[in-house]
């Protein structure tokens, strides 16, 4: 049955650096491409734990799975009882970076992201004591239910549980297509990952699928390591400030230096890192955009030489109807292993604790939900 009527549920609500609330909001009847989705798990990711620090009154979350709940006019691709899971780069589908198949870097949806995270497309999506209120990257994840617009939704496998499917919009896409859309990972070559958190270990297992020969996971912790050569990697070498020295160690396992470096950990100082642990013609990825002010640290000239390419890469190149569908696949075939992924899931009631245990202690955590029934 469609149920096309506002509904008021519980959502986490950030407000101008407080302390997150568990609170209520009224979400809005979906209007003509707009799908109401009853959520049953959010994940958080640094992101999320940045967004506390963010200006204004806003819904939390940006990575969701659940069911969908009711459909605008003008859905065609789903229907309420629809399994489904979100992504939180929403192409409009007509700007010239979508026509060049690059949805990823939508330019409508780029103005919606770093300062104007949370700018409103949808309007009027929800409210809170009848005020609108914003939601993150204008999906807002953590509530019971919520309005989207259609491009944000892909369907997912009747077997793919919900807590696994929530994180793949977020650091499995961005690992998984960082290696397939934006290195182009070939059998036989050789991997640096920098940083070997949600995203590292999703390069790790795409690079080792792709047929890499060597794997290399750089980390500053131990557990961290073993962790990384679990999940797939070759080698795994500690962190070292010095990177000339972490070249040379790097060399030894690949002659002339990795075909690919990824960066992973998002600190500033590392940025340029990976090109000097790549060979001449290498490709250095920096993954995970930077949580901090976009300045840049002193660039020298030397690390690009001779025919490097430095990428900043977002989302992984992400093309939802694409990229989704063989992220399953790869899960499905036991390639992707996506439930060791996750420290810990938290019923919906425990949010805030889910929330202070993710930025006391990091790891993957992810809120479920019961199901909206009303
Ligand atoms: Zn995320
Ligand atoms: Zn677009």
């Amino acid at each position: 049955m469609t149920d096309d009527a506002a509904v008021t549920v519980r959502a986490i609500i950030s407000g101008s650096g407080d302390a997150p609330i568990i609170g209520r909001v009224e979400v809005a009847a979906p209007g003509p491409y707009q799908v109401q989705l009853a959520l049953r798990a959010s994940g958080i990711c640094h992101t999320d734990i940045h967004s506390i620090h963010w200006p204004g009154r806003f819904i939390m979350g940006h990575e969701g799975a659940g069911v969908v709940h009711a459909v605008g006019k003008g859905v065609t691709g789903f229907t309420t009882g629809d399994r489904v899971m979100l992504n939180w780069a929403i192409p409009c589908g007509h700007c010239a970076m979508c026509d060049h198949d690059l949805p990823a870097l939508c330019s409508i949806e780029a103005q919606r992201h770093g300062p104007h995270a949370l700018a409103r497309p949808v309007p009027m999506a929800a409210r809170e004591n009848g005020t609108e209120i914003g939601r993150m990257f204008n999906l807002g994840t953590m509530a019971e239910v919520m309005l989207v617009d259609e491009a944000a939704v892909t369907k997912i496998p009747d077997t793919l549980d919900f807590a696994l499917a929530c994180i793949i919009g977020c650091a499995v896409m961005t690992g998984t297509g960082s290696v397939w859309n934006i290195a182009d990972v070939q059998a036989g070559q050789s991997v640096v990952v920098i940083g070997c958190g949600s995203v590292g270990l999703n390069i790790i297992q795409a690079a080792r699928a792709a047929g890499a020969d060597k794997i290399i996971a750089i980390d500053r912790c131990e557990m961290v390591r073993q962790r990384a050569q679990q999940f797939g990697a070759t080698h795994s070498l500690p962190s070292d400030d010095d990177m000339d020295i972490l070249a040379k160690s790097v060399r030894a396992i690949t002659g002339p230096g990795a075909d690919h470096a990824f960066e992973c950990t998002g600190i500033l100082a590392l940025a340029f890192a990976p090109l000097k642990l790549i060979r001449m013609g290498g490709t250095a990825i920096q993954v995970s955009g930077f949580n901090a002010a976009p300045s840049l640290p002193n660039v020298e000239l030397p690390p690009f030489l001779w025919n490097k390419k430095y990428i900043a890469a977002l989302y992984g190149g992400c093309v939802p109807a694409r990229d989704f569908p063989r992220i399953f696949n790869m899960h499905d075939k036991g390639n992707l292993d996506l439930a060791a992924q996750i420290s810990k899931t938290w019923h919906f009631d425990d949010a805030l604790a889910a929330l202070a245990e993710a930025d006391a202690h990091g790891g993957k955590h992810v809120i479920v939900h019961e199901g909206f029934s009303g």
